[in-house]
């Protein structure tokens, strides 16, 4: 079974909603007739509006950085995927490493959070990788079975048909280090075991399993050729639209 590739731009807490429709306007005909992958853009939630609005009428597709598991509640600064849905975006990022790291966002709330998002239809990225230490160490496939074992708890292999899972080793996000393809595709094929273990086989094969860290126009096809790579999540080298164009188009 083939599976689509995702690229996918992760702007962190960049971008006004003046600056996002800009980067659109730029970014839409340059990727004009580009078939091949998928494209979702993650923007701020000041920006996710004009990101939705933006690329109406274009494939491209627009998700949260992060969504609260409530339907609502008090949960001062928080967004949830009702309000998200409302706005008409499609996606969301859930427990990135810097999510993970600065806001202190367990495995359990991650678990939370997938639920709630497959409740609603929306296509979650899961987000899981290992730090520095426990590469050194030699415990990356403990940490990736450890973080999938804890963010699927409970999922169904029915519910999960929609599931992406972004590879991305804390290491290389934002440092300019990237994993080695070779690195990447054995991470990858850990991954896709323990999803082959916790939701069939089926699932595990259909699933998309993108890499993320330090991704840049002069690696993507080197990382993305391999066919344990299911596309990509970029961060720094998402913010201008030539420089995302030419990942998405390597
Ligand atoms: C990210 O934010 O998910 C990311 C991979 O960042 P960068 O591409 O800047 O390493």
């Amino acid at each position: 079974m083939s599976r689509k590739a995702l690229i996918a731009a992760n702007w962190k807490m960049y971008k006004t909603p003046a600056e996002a429709k800009a980067f659109v306007d730029a970014f839409l005909p340059l990727v004009a007739g580009h078939d091949r992958d998928d494209i979702a853009l993650f923007p701020s939630v000041t920006s996710l509006a004009t990101v939705v609005e933006a690329v109406k009428g274009s494939k491209v597709a627009a998700g949260l950085q992060n969504m609260h598991f409530a339907e609502e509640g008090a949960y001062t600064g928080e967004t949830s995927a009702v309000m998200l849905k409302a706005v008409g975006a499609t996606h969301t990022l859930i427990g990135h490493s810097e999510r993970r790291q600065y806001f202190n966002e367990t495995d359990e709330v991650v678990n939370k959070k997938l639920h709630t998002a497959l409740k609603h239809g929306i296509v979650p990225v899961v987000c899981i990788g290992e730090l520095l230490h426990d590469r050194e160490a030699g415990l990356t496939a403990d940490v990736l079975v450890r973080q999938l074992k804890g963010a699927l708890a409970g999922v169904t292999a029915e519910a999960a048909h929609s599931l992406v899972i972004a590879y991305e080793p804390c290491w290389a996000i934002g440092t300019g280090k990237t994993a080695t393809p070779k690195m990447a595709v054995e991470a990858h094929a850990i991954v896709r075991a323990e999803l082959a273990n916790l939701l069939g086989a089926e699932v595990a094969k259909a699933t998309r399993i993108l890499y993320g860290g330090s991704v840049k126009p002069e690696n993507a096809k080197d990382l993305c050729c391999e066919e344990e790579i299911d596309g990509a999540l970029v961060g720094g080298a998402s913010l201008k639209p030539d420089s995302f164009a030419a990942i998405v188009k390597y």
